[in-house]
């Protein structure tokens, strides 16, 4: 799941990019309000974390930009502790969820974790579960079977994207836009060769292949 962090402190930018990281999201970051008003409304992202208090252009009007263009994505706002309005006015202009200033990185992953299941109409559970497969984001191990499976990080940031996106065919240019931040260099040989591991490992017929069309999770074809 690729997220856009809107953020001018450069100090808690830098932990939370390194966090969220370390939880298997590609990540962008932008510090200036005008520039995340144009690239959160073109590129793909699954979910944006947005501070209020921002250069260029003020949090909440970047925010009111992007739902007066129909933009969808789910939007986590960070306010000033015991502003109270602020969050009013956040979740009033299309916000999802917010957190107060200072936050604990953990009570962060959760509430992004449970925003992008909800965001694919699914129930915030332990584990995500799809296709006979438990995969437990705070381990990032995935249990089939009764049976634990180690996956690397690149196997697992991949599984989670399927899981959250079953029956629903997945061309190798949208997994890349959806895995990678947009600094890395995009190599569809090196997607398949983490679903050929992730089929080793899983069975061959947890991913199905659909000739030019793109890749099929959780549908049990083979
Ligand atoms: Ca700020």
């Amino acid at each position: 799941m690729r997220l856009l962090l809107v953020e001018d402190n450069v100090p808690l930018a830098d932990e939370l990019v390194a966090g969220l990281k370390g939880q298997g999201y590609a990540v962008d970051w932008l510090a200036d309000g005008r520039d995340a008003a144009y690239q959160g409304s073109v590129e793909p992202y699954d979910l944006i974390i947005l501070d209020l208090g921002l250069p260029g252009l003020p949090g909440l009007d970047v925010l009111a930009q992007w739902r007066g263009a129909s933009l969808a994505t789910p939007v986590l706002i960070l306010t000033a502790r015991g502003s109270w309005a602020e969050r009013i006015e956040g979740l009033k202009a299309g916000a999802d969820d917010y957190l107060t200033k200072p936050f604990h990185p953990e009570e962060l992953h959760l509430r992004v974790q449970a925003l992008l299941r909800r965001a694919r109409g699914l129930a915030n559970q332990p584990t995500l579960q799809a296709a006979g497969l438990h995969l437990d984001e705070q381990r990032q191990c995935v249990t089939q079977g009764g049976v634990d499976i180690q996956l690397t990080a690149a196997e697992f940031r991949l599984l989670r994207y399927f899981m959250l996106h079953p029956g629903q065919i997945l061309s190798k240019g949208h997994l890349a836009e959806h895995l990678y931040d947009g600094e890395t260099e995009r190599d569809s040989n090196v997607l398949e060769v983490h679903v050929n591991h992730l089929r080793r490992k899983l069975g061959r017929a947890v991913i199905e292949t659909r000739r030019g069309q793109g890749y099929l999770f959780g549908t049990g074809a083979g």
